[in-house]
């Protein structure tokens, strides 16, 4: 096996490769443009696009293919060969800088939120520069972003490079005012840490629920789930190491920072983590490490489950974004140093943050909300649905001693009583205990916690982005006339603090006492995607986006249209595999059951009265009552279902119908499936327990 520093990489036309196969003259104007955003030429393209194929058929390649993400929230791909008929009956191998350029896919088979209708069907895929082409299975991968003919976008991608130049440019002002003059560019940075559960195959393929929505959908508790902590951080299975190991190796030869690995509360659940990188190469990345999960599972007799809760009743998973800003000279603004109450660049970059999360709570909500990780959210087991700041002790304890114009007394600076400094910088530790906030300091970094595993970590890192880069931009207004830089920092420094320090909350996130705080607050508490996206929509955010030229308002309500139809969509296919388990599986295993007690119980009457039966008689009328309920709430998801087509036309509507009133009725059938799952005899019972998967790796 080759050594790590070679394999990794490998699979990558990456800065080195570059370098080595292309002229000089080439490799500089394409630097250009992946460092400072300049348009490529097409003769530049020509030349790089030659000597990318010719090392991907070096590795075996036959095929290209332009790489995106559109809508669906999963990634596309459509391969061509490099084959060009020469003219005599044969081909010779090609790639020119146009096909490396753009792509033609058709438009019209994806999610596009009504932006189709009033345009042509064709899309256009664009070469993305800043993230490295791969080999893949045979095939040259070339990330693309993915727009409409005439322009709008279609995909998570762009909104995402369009957010990071944005903060780029607005940080970069700020930072020259205060004579910072060496940086030129600021990248956001990301390290997104991923859950997901390993269940064996040939489980997973008796459940119709799994295999259809990717969560089971009835399903009795084991005897046994997480409450023992056996499994965090425990020592992990053979059979799941194996599993981790080779997808390390794929990920590694992808260049994906693959870093740590370990079992994660639930049983089954474990996390990797990656080392952060910059925005838009985390999220491809992501999207990588994702799909190699799954890929890769398959071949150990496993299935990776990245829904956001599989399994009720134990913990879901989610995703940590790892977020910060970092200059092109190696600086992390949003680092405190040993310093921080004389650290005006960091004060100011943080104050930024925390009037952006406060202004736009409800875009932070949104940006998480999904069918899967609605279960999660205010759920006990990750963040609630109420967006707000954790900063820590010392940070906080900093800021208030901002708003209250009083001297701080820096407790990273304490000393033990051998008279040696504590720590030397400011005391990281203390900022990452509070692990119920969905956005905390963590030391040089703020981690949003409310993402959910299976969602594209494109949309919440374009929100912030844009967001933080708004306040930016408004924060330059502020000072770029000040007679006297410093004061004008310090005022409008505690002027934010003072104004947006609701959004603060270092207490547990979990506890009853927080909701109602919250609201005193005056925070928003959506605890629903149809809650939230009531607020999609709302002026500001409108404004937000139009103003930081990320995206057109009718853009934002393609997504908005998007997300929702999707949502509804998710819980028709749920409550329709949830009626077909029912009418097919489950009564008719129950109704067997029953017949095999009735048997059992009027063969021994007929031996002798004398023979008690009273047990049989019990389960059957038991069971033949909970038939009975079960059968009746079955239809009643029926005709929810069916009523579905009676809703207006509102995207918003269905979905707040679907919650309302379809996804309340399979809560109160699968509460009957479960009781009845609870008294069947497991030989009648049809689908694989809980114990079984969550136990049976
Ligand atoms: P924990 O489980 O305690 O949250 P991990 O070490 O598992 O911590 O994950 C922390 C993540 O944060 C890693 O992906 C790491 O690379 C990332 N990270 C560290 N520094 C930064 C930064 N400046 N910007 C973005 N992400 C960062
Ligand atoms: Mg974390």
């Amino acid at each position: 096996m080759a050594k790590v520093p070679e394999m990794f990489g490998s699979m990558v036309f990456n800065d080195q490769k570059m370098q080595e196969r292309l002229p000089k003259s080439t490799y500089k104007a394409l630097k250009k443009t992946i460092d400072d955003g300049e348009p490529l030429d097409l003769s530049v393209a020509n030349v790089v696009a030659s000597a990318m194929k010719d090392w991907a058929i070096e590795l075996g390649c036959t095929h290209y293919t332009h790489w995106f993400q559109p809508m669906t929230g999963i990634t596309a791909e459509k391969h061509d060969s490099f084959i060009s008929p020469n003219g005599d009956g044969q081909v010779i191998m090609e790639f020119s800088g146009k096909e490396l350029i753009k792509g033609e896919p058709d438009a019209s088979s994806f999610p596009n939120g009504g932006i189709r209708a009033t345009f042509e069907a064709r899309g256009y895929t664009t070469w993305d520069p800043t993230s490295p082409a791969f080999v893949r299975d045979g095939s040259l991968y070339i990330p693309t972003a993915f727009c409409s003919y005439t322009g709008e976008i279609l995909d998570k991608k762009t909104p995402l490079l369009r957010s990071m130049e944005r903060i780029s440019n607005e940080a970069v002002k700020l930072l020259h005012l205060l004579g910072e003059t060496d940086v030129t560019r600021v990248a956001s940075t990301v390290g997104p840490e991923q859950e997901y559960f390993l269940i064996d195959r040939e489980l997973y393929e008796k459940r119709e629920d799994l295999k259809l929505t990717g969560r089971t959908l009835f399903g009795a508790k084991a005897p046994k789930g997480q409450e023992l902590d056996d499994h965090y951080f425990g020592a992990i299975k053979t059979r799941v190491s194996s599993y981790m190991k080779e997808l390390d190796e794929e990920l590694w030869k992808l260049g994906v920072l693959a870093k740590t690995k370990h079992n994660e509360v639930a049983p089954s659940q474990h996390e990797l983590a990656p080392i952060f990188t910059t925005a838009n190469i985390a999220n491809d990345h992501n999207e990588l490490t994702m799909e190699l999960m799954e890929k890769i599972a398959e071949k150990h007799g496993l299935v990776c489950l990245l829904h956001e809760k599989p399994f009720a009743g134990v913990n879901g998973s989610g995703k940590h974004n790892n977020w910060s800003l970092s200059t092109n000279t190696g600086e992390n603004l949003l680092s405190p140093g040993k310093f921080p109450e004389k650290n005006f660049r960091f004060l100011l970059f943080l104050a930024a943050v925390v009037k952006a999360v406060d202004e736009y709570q409800d875009l932070l909500r949104i940006t998480v909300a999904s069918a899967g990780n609605d279960h999660r959210l205010g759920a006990n087991e990750a963040p609630p649905a109420i967006i707000s700041m954790y900063l820590g002790d010392d940070l906080g304890a900093l800021v208030e001693s901002i708003i209250e114009g009083k001297e701080y007394v820096s407790r990273g600076k304490q000393k033990m009583e051998t008279g040696v400094d504590v720590l030397p910088d400011f005391r990281k530790d203390t900022s990452d205990r509070n692990r119920t906030s969905p956005f905390a300091f963590t030391g040089n970094k703020f981690e949003f916690r409310a993402l959910g595993s299976s969602l594209n970590i494109g949309c919440p890192n374009y929100m912030l982005n844009t967001m933080v880069a708004d306040e930016l931009a408004q924060f330059y207004d502020e000072l770029k006339d000040a007679d006297e830089l410093e004061p004008a920092l310090k005022k409008l420094i505690k002027r934010v603090f003072t104004e947006h320090q609701r959004i603060i909350f270092n207490g547990d996130n979990y506890a009853e006492e927080w909701v109602e705080e919250a609201e005193k607050r005056g925070l928003l508490n959506l605890k629903s995607l149809p809650d939230a996206y009531v607020h999609f929509m709302d002026q500001k955010n409108i404004d937000l986006f139009v103003r930081n030229k990320i995206c057109s308002e009718e853009e934002l309500r393609a997504r908005y249209e998007i997300e929702l139809e999707t949502y509804s969509k998710q819980i028709n296919i749920e409550a329709l595999t949830m009626i077909d388990m029912a009418k097919k599986r489950i009564i008719p295993s129950v109704t067997a059951y029953v017949k095999e007690l009735t048997e059992t119980a009027l063969a021994k009457k007929s031996l002798s009265e004398a023979i008690p039966t009273s047990v049989e008689e019990e389960l059957i009328t038991s069971l033949s009552n909970k038939l009975v309920c079960f059968s009746k709430k079955t239809s009643e998801l029926e005709d929810a279902v069916i009523k579905a087509g009676d809703c207006s036309a509102d995207a918003l509507d269905i979905a707040t119908y679907y919650r309302n009133s379809v996804f309340s009725v399979m809560q109160e059938l699968r509460a009957v499936g479960d009781s009845m799952e609870t008294e069947t005899s497991q030989k009648y019972w049809p689908y694989p327990t809980y114990t079984e998967l969550l136990f049976g790796v």
